[in-house]
């Protein structure tokens, strides 16, 4: 069978490593080997995620973990300041409607950046507000946010800033403690290199002040519970052990590459990619791309559903289309977690064809060695992990 080559943001490719400890025999979660398991991988997650805080796992996709930041840190009628731009970044005000938040939105064109000095206004017209939500990689749009500009003028109010990060993590800087930032939430399936199944969140101490005063309804997201269990390295609710196994294997190569030679890796693929588009003649639908993942504009007179559909048909490449408002216009390449350097070049041949196919006019093989020669010599020394 032929492989299929998942160039999506999430669910990403699984290392053979992580693949392996999938398939191990499970074992029980209430035991001395697990908890020392458990441990480690907290401790590799905070690696993970810059931060001494301690982080807490979920049994959730990544939204899970967006729901327990929400939840725990806010009480209804409390006022919220949310950073829009994106389907993720709406999600953030979906979830505080629902749990009564009074949401102050900071609009923001989709493929656009929020400026930060919009974060400020938002903080001095609305002192009361309690957090401030916002988006690492805004996966939909392909942009990454200045998180740490927001970190700096969010500190010098009363509010707490909290970011998602499940596909920016080890995709995009995140300096958690350096920066300042309260609250990271992310997930499994994106630069960690995992099936669905875990979120994470970290919290720090000026954060849980909000968490023990919080009177949002909580049950199965409840903090304290968390903080509780893992002071036993224990989780309150049955662990999902294969997959924590998993990430114990992940953390293993991650860690042994390095934070920031993951997030290198990640930008390398993304020039390669950006190379490719603009030899073909296409632009990028983002003003502030992310390391994680491309978004191009599709091209006036090429069906996008297509596109995708035909690279997917022919070549067992999948890419991304776009969300929303955005079907049909764009589509994205994702560079995280265990994404190659022959990947990226088997994406672009893939989309070269497609775009041929559909009527486009370029020069076939362009794309191809425009990221060949991003890719360059660090090719070989990126592709080490593979
Ligand atoms: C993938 C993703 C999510 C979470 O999605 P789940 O399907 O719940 O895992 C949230 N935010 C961003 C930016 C994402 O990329």
């Amino acid at each position: 069978m032929t492989q299929d080559i998942l160039l999506t943001p999430g669910p990403t490719p699984l290392p053979p490593q992580v693949r392996e400890a999938l398939g191990r025999p499970i074992i029980h979660h209430r035991t001395s080997s697990y908890r020392a398991l458990f441990k480690r991988a907290m401790q590799g997650m905070q690696t993970a995620m810059q931060t001494s805080q301690p982080v807490y796992c979920l049994t959730s996709s990544g939204t899970g973990a967006m729901e327990a930041a929400v939840a725990n840190l806010l009480s209804p009628g409390d006022a919220a300041i949310v950073v829009l731009g994106g389907k993720f970044a709406e999600r953030w005000q979906s979830l505080c409607k629902a749990y009564g938040i009074t949401v102050v939105p900071i609009p923001v064109a989709y493929g656009d950046v929020v400026d930060p000095q919009a974060v400020a206004d938002a903080l001095a017209a609305h002192p009361k507000a309690k957090a401030v939500f916002t988006t690492l990689c805004e996966t939909s749009t392909g942009i990454v946010n200045d998180i740490q500009a927001i970190a700096a003028i969010t500190r010098k109010s009363q509010a707490v800033l909290v970011v998602d990060a499940i596909s920016g993590l080890l995709a995009d800087e995140c300096r958690t403690d350096e920066w300042g930032i309260d609250v990271v939430v992310t997930g499994s399936q994106k630069g960690l290199m995992l099936p669905p199944g875990l979120a994470f969140i970290s919290v720090n101490a000026r954060a849980w002040a909000l968490v023990d005063r919080a009177t949002c309804p909580r049950f199965y997201t409840d903090l304290r519970l968390y903080k509780k269990s893992l002071a036993d390295d224990d989780t309150p609710f049955t662990s999902a052990v294969p997959t924590v196994v998993a990430l114990d294997e992940a953390l293993k190569l991650i860690l042994q590459l390095g934070v920031p030679q993951m997030i290198q890796r990640c930008a390398l693929m993304a020039r390669a990619t950006r190379a490719a588009a603009s030899a073909l003649g296409l632009t990028l639908f983002s003003t502030r791309p992310s390391n994680g993942v491309t978004a191009v504009t599709v091209p006036g007179g090429v069906d996008g559903k297509q596109l995708t559909k035909i690279m997917y048909d022919r070549s067992r490449v999948m890419v991304a289309g776009g969300q929303g408002d955005m079907a049909g216009k764009i589509f994205r390449f994702a560079h995280m977690g265990f994404i190659s350097p022959e990947d990226v070049l088997a994406g672009v041949a893939a989309l070269e064809g497609a775009l041929a196919e559909l009527g486009y006019k370029c020069e076939r093989g362009k794309g191809v060695k425009a990221a060949q020669a991003a890719l360059g010599r660090q090719a070989a020394a990126a592709g080490a992990t593979r």
